[in-house]
This record gives structure tokens, sequence and C-alpha cells, in this order.
């Protein structure tokens, strides 16, 4: 083989996800009315995503209202920026001191949350007659990053404003969503501290610390920013339950084979399945490497024509096997919903995510590259996203 291969719609894998771009554009649109125009979005495509893929998504999410686009690491800010030249992007995890050059080389928004770093920021931006620019970390009590809740931290964040070549845009701060008496105790620490910079002088043009189930339900929290992420792909678990969003992601594949067992025969990885009937065996073209949990063994179904069908024996790498002798009709080459929205008879995220006891991030954030991404605007086939031909 001389040539690369060129993608081609027939290359795509059965095992696929869709993505409705409308479905996106719906949500974002909806948060928009919900906070009404003074309060910026920042939305959170971090984990490629949540497996929706950041660089297909970037234009629909910036196009209905997004102000800014914020992931978690250094990589994901500048597969982006390779992308994109004029958007705005915050990374809001923790850049090692050894790549702080990068950050402002491609004028990315870092997040802080000591003198130090902001220190090496101010020194580069100066010598490269750049600007640093910086949102503040502040912990009121999640205990993963920021600064410390005490006052040595606010003449810390005092000293960082007076250091050359800096610009402090923003400060934050993270919800643990324990309940609303925690989470307001919360915000209450994060006001006062923004209340204690002010009086110093010090305002910054973003204030924020919601995600999407702060965003949503606790309206007096928004500031003027919030960081949604899973709200934004149409996952709900908030409880407001006026707010109706739409899910954007579809994970199909197809049977690729389908057979007849006896009674008493068994199927996969240690015989753990055992026919008790005459059955109709599909095997289906994805496994835990796609980023389908391992533990559905036992407890995940798929649908079928319409029909669930129980997925039996242990899932593989790269397949799992299905009950078909319920569905007599079935065919190889038949799609299979693996999961949606619990429309049509479909498992949805939500249920996925409780048979496989995690959370629907997860769910998502674990489809992996094998996976090729199909969006659809309009009921078209608008892009595909093969990352393993790209
Ligand atoms: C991931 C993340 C969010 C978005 O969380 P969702 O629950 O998906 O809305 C917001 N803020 C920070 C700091 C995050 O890490």
């Amino acid at each position: 083989m001389e040539e690369r291969i060129i993608m081609d719609r027939d290359l795509i894998r059965g095992t696929r996800v869709e993505i409705n771009l409308d479905n996106i554009e719906f949500n974002i649109k909806e948060i928009r009315k919900l906070i009404g125009g003074n309060v910026s979005i920042a939305a959170v495509l971090k984990a490629n995503a949540y497996g929706h893929g950041a660089v297909e998504i970037v234009k629909t999410v910036i196009d209905s209202g997004a102000d800014v686009i914020a992931v978690a690491t250094l990589s994901e800010a500048l597969e982006l920026r390779n992308n994109f030249n004029n958007i705005e992007l915050l990374i809001m995890g923790h850049t090692p001191n050894r790549q702080l050059k990068f950050v402002i080389d491609n004028n990315i928004i870092q997040t802080v949350f000591s003198y130090n770093q902001a220190k090496i920021l101010s020194e580069y931006a100066r010598e490269t007659k750049k600007e640093a620019r910086v949102h503040i970390k502040y912990d009121t009590g999640f205990n993963r990053l920021g600064f410390r809740d005490c006052d040595d931290s606010i003449e810390e964040i005092i000293k960082i404003n007076e250091l050359p070549s800096i610009k402090i845009e923003g400060i934050f701060s993270h919800l643990a969503l324990k309940n609303y008496i925690e989470d307001k105790k919360q915000f209450d620490k994060f006001t006062k501290v923004i209340e204690k910079l002010k009086s110093k002088g010090l305002k910054f043009k973003y204030d924020h610390i919601c995600d999407s189930i702060s965003g949503v339900d606790y309206p007096d929290f928004r500031l003027n920013m919030i960081r949604p992420g899973a709200i934004i792909y149409g996952l709900k678990s908030y409880k407001n339950k006026e707010f109706i969003l739409k899910q954007a992601l579809t994970f199909k594949s197809e049977i690729s084979y389908i057979k007849e067992i006896k009674k008493g025969e068994s199927v996969g990885y240690d015989f753990s399945w055992t026919a008790d009937r005459d059955s109709i065996i599909g095997t289906l073209p994805f496994g835990y490497a796609d980023g389908y949990p391992r533990n559905m063994t036992k407890k995940g179904e798929v649908t079928i024509r319409g029909v669930k069908a129980p997925i039996i024996g242990k899932v593989c790498m790269d397949q799992c096997m299905v009950d078909l002798t319920d569905i007599p009709s079935a065919l190889e080459g038949d799609v299979v919903i693996v999961y949606f929205d619990g429309s049509n008879n479909t498992v949805s995220i939500q249920e996925m995510s409780e048979l496989a006891e995690t959370n629907k991030n997860e769910i998502v954030g674990r489809i992996s590259r094998r996976v090729p991404r199909v969006y659809i605007k309009d009921g078209e086939i608008v892009k595909v996203k093969e990352y393993l031909l790209d």
C-alpha cells in the first residue's frame, strides 16, 4: 500500500456514534434563555466534548451563544487552538510550570492558584511582549485545586494582580453538589472573597462557580458566568422539571453475525452463559475497548427492531453477544441502538450509568477513538470524524 487511505463513507464502521448538532444548538439556546443575556457561558468541551468530538462541535457551540470554551488540559486547548484561531480558550486544570510558555504563546487563558505560577507566566509574557491571561481558582471546600480560603490567599491574589504583563480576567470556584445547604456555604464563602477583593480595589471580568446542575437549579449562584458541560449535550441531572433539553448522542452498531445454538451450549469467555432453550445468538461488533462498559455483562440490553435484546456472556474487548431468540426477524446487518435517550424502547444513558454503576459523563466520556463520530444536521450527515483514518 503506497498511498494514504482516503476517507470514504463506506469506510465508516457500523459501530459509531451519531451526534445531532441541531440538539446541541437547541440546548445552548435553551441555556441562554434560562440564564439571560447578562451571564456568560463557558462551554465545557473537555474530554473531547464528553466524547462528542470537541473540534467538530466548537462552531455549533459558539454560533449558538457560548462565550468561552473551557477544557481541562493544555493538550485539549492546543487541539482546539490548532483548528480555531479566534476562540476564547480557558484551561480549568493545572498546567505544569514547564508548559506555561505554550499557554501564552497560544493566547490561552490559564487557571492559576499560586503566586509562583503567576510569576512564571508574568515573566515569560513580559519577555515575549505578550500578555498572560488568567482566572484565579479559589477553593471553597472541594479540596481539589485552588487557593486555600484564608487571608494569605487574598494577599497573594493582590500580589499577582500587581505583576506586569498579567491580566486576571476571572475568579472561580467549584461546588461539591452535596446538597443545597453545603453548596450555599461554599457559595457564600466565594462571594465573601469576591467582596473582600473588591474592597481592595480588585474586580475581575468574570466570577463563576456553577457547573450544569447548579447553573440550572440555583439561579442565585450564577454570578456573571456559568460553566456548563453535561447540559450542552442534553445530559440531565438537574432537578428543574420545566427545563427541557435534547440529548445529542446515539451509540449505534449493526449485527455482524447470527447463528442458532442448541439448548445446553454456552457463549463467550468462561462459558458464563448457557442456553436454557434452543437459541438465536447475535454477535455485535463493539466491546469494552470502544467504551462500552465491561460490567454490562449480565446487565446490558440493546435495541434491535424496536425490541430490547439482552447481552449474554461476557462483554469482550471488541465484540459482545445478544440473545435474539425473541426477535426472530432480526437479520445480519440490522441496526443496533446500543444506547440513546430512552425513547423508542432504547436504553438511556441514565440507565446505562446506573447499570454500569457510574455517572452519565463517564458513559460518554469513555467512548474511544475507534468509534467514528457521525455528525447530523437537518437530518443529513454533514461530517464524519474517523480518528483512525484522519
Ligand atoms: C467538568 C467541569 C465543569 C462542567 O461540569 P458538568 O457537571 O458537566 O456541567 C465545570 N467546571 C469545572 C471546573 C469542571 O471541571
